[in-house]
């Protein structure tokens, strides 16, 4: 078996942009297979077949496609000639290679793609059931098969498999438009990221962070957690910075209940400046309501009404310890657990007013130069490109982590 088969679901359903949808998927797929043993990824009737160079390519290649978004599910499969015989002869030469295989009862299912091949699918299903019924002396069991045998008849030639792995769901990168993460080095924010990316968002994060005041840790803990969400995008733009001298100043400035919003709002004008530079259409944060002082209903509107993007809370409604288990599944909640000295914690009051009132926040802002921050602060931000995977030898300033 030298092919993968990948199916792909909610993009069947697309439409006119059904063609861009899947040559975004095909696209994606070449990018996250570039460096492993992988001769063609091609589209072919409503599915799409990545041929590998040998069978032992399956185990790194399979890996790669969990991570590909629009991927509902894949078979390693064989490909072969549309002819009964061959297919039912294919097919039980791979069952003798498959040794430690007992099962009595079996099934073909059988699917058609192009309705112009003379036997329907019950009929390819039977025909080539009962070659293999009477090779291997198995019974048929339509309804509960211990063993199930997909084919998939096509223009000529026809895939069988026997088995489907599930991907990872959503919708191909790239098909969604850019959006801009503000992405903490938290639990959440990277949870609100990954959500995105998965509905076919590219992801551009931005980090704030209050070097040299503070150290580099959390600079650090956004790399590791954007290299491993790059697996998911296969290229990441992070933005980096430097808060800590505004931050200083709004507190010079800025009565102390009132900063945390302040901060916010102008974290949020910031990322707007780096979204509309970068082509991006929205804001991504992690927000939850009613979590911390800043998340208050008031707060929130008030912080959201500093940009005119839309800005997009995915885990608005969640607890903290669902979002914790899907960073667990995401592999990011060690990466966000390790000790740090958030750019926030240092300047945050004791007591931050949980009702900050917007025609407070615009006195208090008056008093601050926020143009001139924001024109600087997206000026002078650090840009990290990420790639996953690694193919070239790494220019400076790539993190790109893959391990092969
Ligand atoms: P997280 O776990 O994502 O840090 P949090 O519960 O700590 O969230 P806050 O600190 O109030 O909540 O932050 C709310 C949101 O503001 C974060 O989810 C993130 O999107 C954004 N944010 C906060 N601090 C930063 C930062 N230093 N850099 C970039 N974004 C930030
Ligand atoms: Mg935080």
């Amino acid at each position: 078996m030298n092919s993968i088969v990948v199916h792909y679901q909610e993009i069947a359903l697309k439409g006119r942009n059904r063609p861009w949808f899947i040559g975004r998927l095909v696209r994606n797929i070449r990018t996250a297979t570039s460096d492993l043993d992988v001769k063609q990824v091609i589209n072919k009737m409503g599915r799409i077949e990545v041929v590998l160079g040998s069978p032992a390519a399956w185990d790194p290649v399979a890996e790669r496609l969990r991570h590909v978004f629009g991927i509902a599910n894949f078979s390693l499969a064989g490909h072969v000639v549309l002819d009964v015989d061959v297919i039912a002869k294919a097919i039980l030469d791979d069952l003798a290679a498959l040794a430690e295989l007992k099962v009595s009862t079996f099934r073909v299912s059988a699917r058609r793609a192009d309705k112009r091949f003379p036997l329907t699918s019950p009929q390819i299903e039977r025909e080539v059931g009962g070659r293999i019924k009477e090779a291997r002396g198995w019974t048929v069991n339509l309804d509960a098969p211990e063993f199930t045998i997909h084919v998939e008849a096509l223009t000529g030639e026809a895939f069988y498999h026997f088995g489907k792995h599930p991907g990872p769901g959503g919708m191909p990168t790239g098909v969604s438009g850019r959006v801009v993460a503000l992405l903490s080095g938290g639990i959440d924010s990277p949870v609100a990221m990954y959500r995105l990316m998965k509905r076919g968002c590219r992801v551009l994060p931005v980090h704030f962070h209050s070097y040299p005041i503070l150290s580099r840790a959390s600079q650090e803990k956004v790399r590791e957690l954007v290299a491993l969400l790059t697996r998911y995008q296969q290229h990441t733009r992070l933005y980096l910075v430097a808060f800590g001298d505004i931050q200083q100043q709004v507190m010079l400035t800025v009565a102390a209940p009132l900063r945390v919003v302040i901060y916010r709002r102008l974290m949020f004008r910031i990322a707007e400046g780096i979204a509309r530079k970068a082509h991006a259409q929205a804001l991504v944060t992690g927000e939850v309501i009613g979590q911390v002082a800043s998340q208050t209903l008031e707060n929130m509107t008030t912080i959201g009404a500093a940009t005119t993007l839309p800005v997009f809370r995915p885990l608005i409604g969640m607890d903290k310890d669902e979002i914790t288990a899907e960073a667990q599944r995401l592999g990011s909640y060690p990466i966000s657990i390790i000790e740090d000295q958030d750019c926030c914690q240092l300047f945050t009051p004791k007591h931050p007013a949980t009702k900050a009132r917007p025609a407070d926040v615009e006195e208090a802002e008056r008093a601050l130069p926020i143009d001139e921050f924001v024109r600087q602060a997206v000026e002078s931000a650090a840009i990290e490109d990420f790639n996953f995977p690694v193919i070239k030898y790494p220019a400076k300033g790539n993190y790109g982590r893959s391990k092969c």
